[in-house]
């Protein structure tokens, strides 16, 4: 099956009594140019390595599998649905280079239960078209892992420039402060929703997240207060700092309003003078 073709993909669909799952953020994407877009984006990072070793979280039918593995990569992809899971290796000819892992990927990054050996780290990249439902979430857990060091991600357009957006402007959160402590990220290009069978209802961008390591001196105390203050700072994002941390913190800023360097530095100064968040 050519799984670029949208009229194929559906009488796949049809033939095999599957109806894609909207909960399951089932779109498959059926776009040739777009497809080779996104692996160029996911693979840059990696350039110069030998068939680096490539986390796919929500494989579908393989689209994305296969062409990662037409370009020597090794291949995890992490797959909830399973019936999806189970017709994976098959349909694309049982690969040596792929290995399927049935299950949340939120469990699976966690190392849940069975996922317990399971080491973001081990791999050198992560390039998926995530379900737009856990999509964000999926990315945080990552994040928080400092693994894999690259990651590439087609999301909705909305979350996308949530993740990218610097500090000042309005779209400006939780989510893309705790990203960028870590990683730089970029809206590599928007994606439109015809490139897509069933279609969704949103836009879609890819995204790029690639490790820096300005934050590497920081201590585990500090990681800590750091996510505590900024997930208190946005709860209360209309509000001054100056009153969100009120006896520790002059400031009439917002918390849309500062750097990451900035959210740093009030991390520290909270972590040395003891104050409890
Ligand atoms: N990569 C494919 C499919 C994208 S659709 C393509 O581009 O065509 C999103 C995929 O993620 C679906 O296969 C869906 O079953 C799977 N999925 C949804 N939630 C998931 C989760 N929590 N963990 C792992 N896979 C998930």
């Amino acid at each position: 099956m050519n799984l670029t073709s949208p009229s194929q993909v559906r009488e796949w669909c049809l033939a095999n009594g599957f109806r894609p799952n909207r909960t399951m953020g089932q779109n498959f994407l059926v776009d040739l140019n777009v497809l080779k877009a996104i692996v160029d984006a996911g693979l840059a990072p990696c350039a110069g390595k030998e068939s680096p070793a490539v986390l796919e979280i929500g494989p579908g039918l393989g689209v994305m599998t296969e062409e990662l593995l037409a370009r020597g990569c090794r291949v995890t992809a992490v797959e909830k649905d399973p019936a999806l899971a189970a017709r994976l290796a098959a349909a694309l000819g049982s690969p040596a280079g792929l290995s399927v892992v049935e299950g949340d990927a939120l469990d699976v990054i966690a190392g849940r239960g069975a996922f317990a050996a399971f080491d973001p780290a081990a791999f050198d990249c992560m390039v998926s078209n995530l379900p737009y439902q856990a999509g964000t979430r999926i990315l945080l857990e990552l994040v928080e892992r400092r693994a894999p060091a690259a990651m590439t991600a087609l999301m909705q357009t909305e979350v996308a420039d949530r993740l990218a957006a610097k500090e000042g402007s309005r779209a400006r959160g939780l989510a893309g402060v705790l990203a960028q402590l870590d990683y730089d990220v970029e809206v590599v290009r928007k994606v439109s929703a015809s490139c897509f069978w069933p279609r969704p209802e949103v836009g879609s961008a890819v995204v790029r997240l690639v490790r820096h390591d300005r934050a590497a001196a920081m201590s585990p105390e500090e990681r800590r207060m750091f996510r505590r203050i900024v997930k208190r700072g946005f709860e209360h994002r209309r509000k001054q700092l100056g009153g969100v941390f009120r006896g520790l913190l002059e400031s009439t800023a917002r918390a849309e309003e500062l750097s990451v360097e900035d959210w740093k530095g009030l991390a520290a100064a909270f972590v040395r003078g003891g104050a409890e968040i």
